[in-house]
């Protein structure tokens, strides 16, 4: 069970800015939802939220039946990739990969099983040696993808993860993107502001404008409307 539920979810910071009003939205188990609209309409804070980073301020958020407002972040079975990455600058990729399973005490032979094959998956068995700074931009993104594939979460996170990269690696990772999805078989919960990361890669786009959810549809419906 994956699916996540939002019901009547505010965010109110300190300071009096509301960046996210009323949002309710059933994303089904599996599903490839992506959060769209302008900059600062509270796509990043709502993705937060989901993760923990962040307090609800009012309303009710479920991963599959259990209710988490009140569930710390590594209890929420999600994991998160950063449109910065967080790599680590001093640990090889291997134990950028390992590092979260080593925290949670996973076995050593099982974080090794893990961390292969996710490096499989990415293709990115042969740098398990090196350090971040020996790496281009889409390599250290495959890194963070596989940061957060070795937690075999049961849900993605994933926040704006392309925006570093040059336009032709981003049409890659677009398509990468979309496979490992499928191969995975977990629900995404995607944050762009890119139309086109928007119509490639989603099952269904939530448009978001000044907090509020303005529509739900599919890409399909979404932009073949006038
Ligand atoms: P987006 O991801 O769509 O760019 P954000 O969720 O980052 O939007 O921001 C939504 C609104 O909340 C913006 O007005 C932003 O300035 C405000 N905001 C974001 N983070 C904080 C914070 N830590 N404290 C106060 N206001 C914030
Ligand atoms: P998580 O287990 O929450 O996915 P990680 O396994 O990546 O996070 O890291 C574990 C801890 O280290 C978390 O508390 C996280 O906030 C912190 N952390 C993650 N990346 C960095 C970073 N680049 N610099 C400092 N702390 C980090």
């Amino acid at each position: 069970m994956a699916s996540v539920t939002l019901k009547g979810i505010y965010k109110k910071y300190a300071g009096g800015v509301t960046a996210v009003s009323d949002f309710n939205l059933d994303i089904e188990d599996k599903e490839f939802i992506i959060l769209v609209g302008p900059s600062g309409c509270g796509k990043s804070t709502t993705l937060r939220m989901i993760a923990g980073l962040e307090e609800i301020s009012e309303g009710e958020l479920y991963i599959g039946d259990r209710l988490v407002n009140d569930i710390a972040p590594k209890d929420r079975d999600i994991a998160m990739v950063f449109q910065n990455y967080a790599l680590y600058p001093h640990m090889t990729v291997f134990d950028n990969m390992a590092f979260g399973l080593k925290l949670r005490k996973t076995p050593k032979d099982e974080i090794k099983r893990r961390v292969d094959e996710a490096a499989r998956i990415l293709d990115i068995t042969h740098l398990l040696d090196r350090k971040p700074k020996a790496l281009s931009g889409g390599q250290r993104q495959r890194v963070a993808l596989g940061r957060a594939i070795v937690r075999e979460p049961q849900v993605f996170l994933l926040d704006e993860p392309l925006s570093n990269l040059d336009a032709k690696l981003r049409a890659q990772m677009r398509t990468e993107l979309s496979k490992l999805h499928l191969r995975l078989g977990t629900t995404f919960i995607y944050v762009t502001h890119d139309q086109t990361e928007a119509m490639t890669m989603g099952t269904r786009i939530v448009v978001m404008k000044d907090g509020f959810i303005q529509q739900v549809d599919t890409p399909q419906n979404l932009y073949s409307k006038p």
